[in-house]
């Protein structure tokens, strides 16, 4: 089986096992002050500074969750209840549904802003609104803007973002999930002031990831209970969840170096595809992960594509596959101006750590059977 679905999770990593394995056999609470709860709370100390240091952060700043929904639900929820509502959420048109349904929940107003054909944010559009800003009538801006896109892998300008809203007086929540391991995160040049991370897009665990926040940024817990992270998030933490965590971001970390590898792989498979049968590669023209690759070809259904590839051996998801698997209009693409018929008929393909060259050629390789399959049945 050939796995080109890296951004829905990543393959756990060996380094995130052995962790995992070494912490599971403590079998103590963190917070216990006899020998086993120090050594558990030393992996637990240890891994918050593993994905500090895969960030450029310092660990204090690190609070442990449950993964990236909860980490965005933390960031939104808990500013909004710091600043006792008195803010404005603007959300990117392309933001995961972890952020658009936690912004639509926090009862306070939401507005959009909108990305260009390219799949980026419009930084024009953003510098109108926040010219027009009226802090009295809409309070605080918060802007929410997600590192890189997981359908088509756009990379963000979260810095320039970041410089505009600060001018006037706003904060930065950034959904990081999809960047970490994948391009070079630091904290202090991308000038965010949240940033949300998830354990399994970088070959971690499931069910376990973080929120970095500046300090001093707004934040009240929306968890209450025994006072864990430093009562920013309560509940006993998930100590082999955390260690697979460590691991696997100081191991994606150390491994970046591969990525230009994977991009010239990805760039020759979507070149293939391109002449041989003339696929829309979606975002193409931005800065992209190297992993990701998103295309369509209209007229060919992405539900088909992804049945026929599973046949054949090759694990890709439809452009927009929802958590129960059922293809849905993309939100992303349709912002970027894809029309409703290109839309359903893309599929994301996206690559990691254990990717090699011929896994690239091979995806290129059953797609366009399928593709030529397609053809003559709508010949005959
Ligand atoms: N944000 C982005 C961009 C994602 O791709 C995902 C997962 O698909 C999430 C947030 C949610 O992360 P988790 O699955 O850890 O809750």
């Amino acid at each position: 089986m050939i796995y080109a679905d890296y951004n829905a999770t990543a393959p756990l990593r060996p380094e995130a096992r052995d962790a995992m394995l070494e912490a599971l056999e403590i079998g103590a609470n963190p917070s216990s002050v006899h020998g086993p709860g120090r050594a558990a709370r030393k992996v637990l100390e240890t891994a918050r500074a593993q994905v500090a240091r895969a960030i450029s952060a310092i660990p204090q700043d690190i609070i442990f969750t449950s993964g990236g929904t909860e980490a965005a639900a933390l960031a939104i929820h808990g500013a909004v209840r710091k600043l006792d509502g008195t803010c404005t959420l603007i959300v990117s048109a392309i933001e995961h549904e972890a952020v658009v349904k936690n912004a639509g929940y926090a009862d306070v107003p939401v507005e959009t802003v909108y990305v260009t054909e390219s799949g980026q944010i419009d930084l024009d559009a953003l510098r109108q609104r926040l010219e027009k800003w009226d802090t009295e009538r809409s309070g605080t801006p918060i802007l929410a803007l997600m590192l890189a896109n997981n359908e088509t892998g756009v990379i963000q300008p979260v810095a320039e973002a970041a410089q505009l809203v600060h001018e006037y007086g706003g904060l930065v929540f950034c959904d990081g999930v999809q960047g970490l391991g994948k391009i070079p995160v630091n904290v202090s040049l991308l000038g965010a002031d949240y940033l949300s991370l998830s354990a399994h897009k970088a070959g971690g665990p499931q069910g376990v990831g973080a929120l970095w926040i500046r300090s001093g940024s707004p934040l009240m817990a929306v968890l209450m209970g025994g006072g864990q992270e430093r009562s920013l998030r309560s509940g006993t933490e998930n100590l082999s969840g955390t260690a697979g965590f460590g691991a696997a971001a100081e191991a994606a970390v150390a491994d970046l170096g591969k990525l230009k590898q994977l991009e010239a792989w990805r760039d020759a498979m979507e070149e293939r595809l391109i002449s041989a049968s003339g696929v829309t590669v979606f975002g193409r023209s931005a800065p992209r992960l190297p992993n990701t690759s998103n295309f369509a070809l209209e007229g060919f259904r992405a539900e088909t594509q992804v049945m026929a590839m599973d046949l054949a051996g090759v694990a890709v998801s439809s452009g927009a596959a929802c958590s129960s698997g059922k293809v849905k209009r993309s939100v992303v693409l349709a912002a970027m101006g894809a029309s409703d018929e290109l839309a359903e008929c893309a599929i994301r393909t996206s690559y990691g750590w254990r990717s090699t060259q011929q896994d690239f050629e091979q995806t290129a390789d059953v797609w366009l059977e399928a593709a030529k399959r397609r053809a003559v049945k709508e010949t005959t």
